[in-house]
């Protein structure tokens, strides 16, 4: 077991596979992604975007400071303390990196009147955030300064909160079925610490009903959630997802989390059906939550072997000889043609030292073209983890593994 731990440890497979870097010019904490570490980031933002599209989320990006009236008014800056990056100006105003996205999209909710027709609405980033960490808790992407948080917030009513967290439970699922992961998932009810309510900001009678809701939802969706005292978040309770990954540890990404108490301290108002003035509900959640962080699971997860959507490289194409780069070019040109990624490996090594590299890369697909394959304008498969190979007509292999990448099987 620990040397299965020692083989998928991500510090090790990230150097292998060529996903990040660090560099001590840019400094400890600060990971640097590379052209390949990058691909498999932008998918995972694309996938979840377009799930969250489809659940009414609507894109925004903010600055990554602000000064610090921003935090004070939002509690952040007592919580986080000297976890704050503090940033001199030149001028008079200082500022600090934002620790955490949310009040910034308040102040988008707050550039315009609403009211209550327009509401739900839902903003959804995925921006850096800053903690100033201690030099010796920085780690590989375990811990970083600089962290890519994929954020999303939905502003409603009392009434709309319920289908709210519905829809962010659907969206929590909807993701992690897509990497195989949902099967073995557990879920906790995180509530207030009732012996220290100084810990938290908010009504009490407020908190009694986020965390009333939370459970009924629970109960309707058969979350079979269990309650934990003390962990709720400072301004209100919360759906915390844990799972296991392949090794068996348990990792606790996900979350939904219920907020009467920022859009207050915010003056955040719409007009309600009255012709009256009332404060939104503001439901956080996190679907991956660091990109940084979830990069290292799915490496130790997955071995490197990532599901052929995420796949840095999802086919390589090896000329059997120099006398088939031609051809191999075409085929390059068919699957690029066809928003396949794929590398064309035609160094002066020996075929087998080329197919050996690429399997050291974990390529989904080893396509070998040589005097047959020129021949029936077809291509030689070698499947990730299958013994057996295939050959299939060009156009039959790209069909196959468009669809595959389509329904990320
Ligand atoms: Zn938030």
């Amino acid at each position: 077991m620990v040397e299965e731990a020692e083989k998928r440890d991500h510090r090790k497979l990230g150097k292998e596979l060529d996903l990040f870097c660090f560099s001590d010019l840019v400094g400890p904490g600060l990971p640097l992604f590379t052209p390949k570490g990058t691909i498999i980031k932008d998918e995972l933002q694309k996938h979840i975007e377009k799930v969250c599209r489809s659940y009414g989320f609507q894109k925004v990006s903010t600055p990554h400071l602000a000064k610090i009236d921003l935090y004070e008014k939002s509690g952040h800056a007592q919580k986080f303390g000297d976890e704050l990056f503090q940033v001199a100006s030149h001028y008079k105003q200082n500022y600090v990196m934002k620790p955490v996205q949310c009040p910034h999209q308040t102040q988008i909710f707050a550039s315009r009147p609403r009211s209550y027709k327009d509401l739900p609405i839902r903003y959804m980033e995925s921006e850096k955030q800053y903690r100033d960490e201690k030099p010796g808790e920085i780690g590989g992407l375990q811990r970083v300064i600089a962290i890519t948080v994929e954020d999303g917030h939905s502003f409603c009513t009392v009434d709309q909160v319920k289908q709210e967290v519905k829809n962010m439970v659907e969206i929590i699922k909807n993701f992690y079925t897509s990497l195989g992961m949902w099967e073995n998932h557990s879920v906790s009810l995180s509530v207030r610490d009732y012996a220290h309510p100084e810990k938290y900001i908010g009504e009490s009678s407020d908190w009694d009903l986020c965390e009333n809701m939370l459970q009924e939802i629970s109960d309707e969706m058969d979350l079979k959630a269990v309650k934990h005292e003390g962990e709720a978040a400072l301004y209100g309770p919360k759906l915390d997802f844990m799972f296991r990954d392949s090794l068996g540890k348990e990792i606790q990404i996900p979350t939904v989390q219920l907020d009467f108490a920022t859009p207050k301290r915010f003056d955040l108002e719409y007009t309600n059906n009255e012709g009256g003035k009332s404060s939104p509900v503001m439901v956080h959640r996190a679907i991956l939550g660091s990109y940084e962080r979830f990069m290292m699971l799915l490496i130790e997860h997955f071995a490197g072997a990532f599901p052929l959507w995420l796949s840095p490289v999802q086919v390589a194409v090896l000329p059997i000889s120099e006398k088939f780069i031609d051809y191999a070019n075409e085929v390059k040109n068919a699957l690029l043609e066809n928003d396949i990624r794929v590398e064309l490996s035609d160094r002066a090594e020996s075929l087998g030292k080329r197919i050996s590299e690429a399997e050291k890369m974990k390529t989904p697909y080893i396509l070998v073209v040589g005097e047959k394959e020129v021949a029936d304008k077809t291509v030689a498969i070698r499947t990730r983890g299958i013994r057996e190979q295939q050959t299939l007509p060009i156009q039959n292999f790209i069909e196959k593994i468009s669809k595959k990448i389509k329904d990320k099987a």
